[in-house]
């Protein structure tokens, strides 16, 4: 018989070797599997996935932000669900970004009589800001000044556009008649959308401000802005969250022309945007949306801003399994123009499959990736007259060189988030990693395409600095020996300028 000591050295042997190496491949593996898509996914939460084993059900399946719609549910229930992905990024490895929605101001009509009114083209409404059950001779729309701001011929739309009507005749008493152009059923609460008109509403309604204070308290990575108009929406946005201290990143939702026509400026003001396709579709011709979109992604790649592509990206997938082939074609030629996020809206919020969505999206975007176009920095080369002309002429050297070293790793430093949005829109080839003390920053950059965020915050030396970074990716199995990984930082560490420098290692 073998002595008892032979037979256990080789097991314990084994076990060690094994527990080393499932430490380093689970840890790879939890990165891989939540990083493997460069192209982020921001999934709307709802009751279909609102319990922890849920979201983390999507979490695993690839989402890295999830966004709470204020148009819907309560403040508790939010309470609950931010509790939820809070303690997901406790004890999983993970830094999902929670988004907060503001309904902005979005009209509706009121209640109407038995919740289903039908009218044929022809059919003369009036539409009144005095409370009413709405019928064949009054319905209620929640917008006080709506004689003062329409013109005669203005089109509205109701219901995503499925009705139709124009305005004919204003009245003196605020009453606005309107006549059926496309008809079909009324019912209660439908969504009103005025092309044509400039709406006289503050950018955040009572109901906004209620909403953002508690986005505020509980410390929400990103705020969004629903119908946003004009760049004063934004200041507006930005004003109350620096009256508050608030962290918390801007994202202007573009869902109408007049955004449209302000887009420059919008972008420059706004930490990101998101392409709202759903009331954009309804706001202008449909057909106008798909070149909006890529003229929106592109610019927004210029400014270095990160940009989303919203709503029935896998619309079938709230009933079925499979997506249709167009949404898959929808979905694949977002991430090829260059998206940061894709979103998923009632796929995940109420539809049948929540996991399998995000699956199902995220397989999409890695065949996609295979072909992408990285190295983008040819097309987007710093402008020698941007105040951050010399750390932007660093973050693009970056990329550039790690492109020629074939580097395993491209790293950079930030507290402000700006040289991590800066390398990520170049979309490098080279795997990207961000080091801050930032918190919330870590979070937020959850967003930002192929970014992956850790946090540190040590400021000895840049040495020291770097060599500890390279050591946390090697531990972690980003890196090995013999790759090469290249630096970004800023030096002196201690007077935190911009980014002002870049090293090259072969990692030993
Ligand atoms: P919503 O925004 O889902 O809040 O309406 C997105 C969109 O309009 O596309
Ligand atoms: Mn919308």
């Amino acid at each position: 018989m073998m002595p008892l000591e032979n037979n256990i050295t080789p097991d314990r042997k084994a076990s060690k070797n094994l527990s080393k190496y499932l430490h380093k491949n689970m840890d790879r593996q939890a990165g891989v599997d939540h990083m493997s898509h460069r192209t982020k996914i921001v999934a709307t939460v709802g009751p279909a996935c609102d319990t922890y084993d849920k979201l983390l059900e999507l979490v695993k399946a690839g989402v890295n932000v999830f966004r709470l719609n204020f148009s819907h549910g309560n403040h508790d229930d939010k309470s609950q669900i931010i509790e939820h992905i809070r303690n997901i990024n406790k004890t999983e490895p993970y830094n999902i970004a929670i988004l907060g929605d503001l309904q902005g101001p979005k009209l509706r009509v009121g209640e109407i009589e038995n919740n289903a009114l039908p009218i044929v083209p022809g059919d003369v409404l009036t539409f009144t800001n005095e409370k009413c059950i709405g019928n064949l001779e009054k319905i209620y729309v929640s917008y006080p000044n709506l004689a003062g701001d329409v013109k005669i011929g203005n089109t509205i739309m109701i219901d995503d556009g499925k009705l139709e009507v124009k305005v004919v005749n204003i009245l003196k008493n605020g009453d606005v008649k309107v006549e059926v152009i496309i008809g079909g059923i009324l019912s209660s609460k439908k969504g009103i959308n005025l092309p044509d008109t400039k709406i006289s509403l503050p950018a955040l309604t009572t109901k906004d401000l209620e909403d953002l204070q508690f986005i505020i308290d509980q410390q929400l990575d990103w705020v969004a802005l629903s119908f946003v108009r004009n760049v004063k929406d934004i200041v507006i946005l930005r004003s109350k969250l620096d009256e508050n201290k608030s962290k918390a990143k801007i994202i202007a939702k573009i869902e109408k022309p007049e955004a449209i026509a302000n887009i420059r400026d919008i972008i420059i003001e706004s930490d990101a945007i998101m392409i709202a396709r759903g009331d954009l579709g309804v706001e202008l011709p449909v057909e106008k949306v798909p070149l909006i979109q890529k003229d929106i992604i592109r610019k927004c790649l210029h400014r270095a801003k990160p940009v989303i592509v919203a709503t029935q990206m896998m619309e079938s997938m709230i009933d079925r399994v499979k997506p249709n082939r167009s949404e898959t074609t929808d979905v694949a030629n977002a991430v090829l123009e260059g998206a940061d996020a894709v979103m998923l809206s009632g796929e995940t919020a109420s539809g049948n499959h929540p996991a399998l969505v995000v699956e199902t999206m995220r397989k999409i975007i890695m065949e996609v990736e295979k072909q992408y176009r990285y190295n983008r920095e040819e097309d987007l080369k710093p402008q020698p007259h941007s105040p951050s002309f010399l750390s932007d002429a660093i973050c693009y050297n970056a990329c550039k060189m790690a492109r020629d070293v074939n580097a395993e790793a491209l790293i950079g430093m930030t507290q402000s988030g700006y040289t991590a949005f800066m390398l990520s829109s170049y979309r490098p080839k080279s795997p990207l990693y961000i080091f801050s003390k930032e918190r919330t920053l870590i979070n937020q950059l959850s967003l930002s395409w192929g970014v992956r965020a850790f946090y540190y915050a040590e400021e000895e030396s840049v040495d020291h600095i770097i060599e500890d970074q390279i050591n946390i990716l090697k531990e972690r199995g980003f890196v090995n020996t013999s790759d090469i990984v290249i630096n970004t930082g800023s030096t002196p560490v201690q007077l935190h300028l911009p980014t002002n420098m870049i090293k090259v290692t072969k990692v030993d």
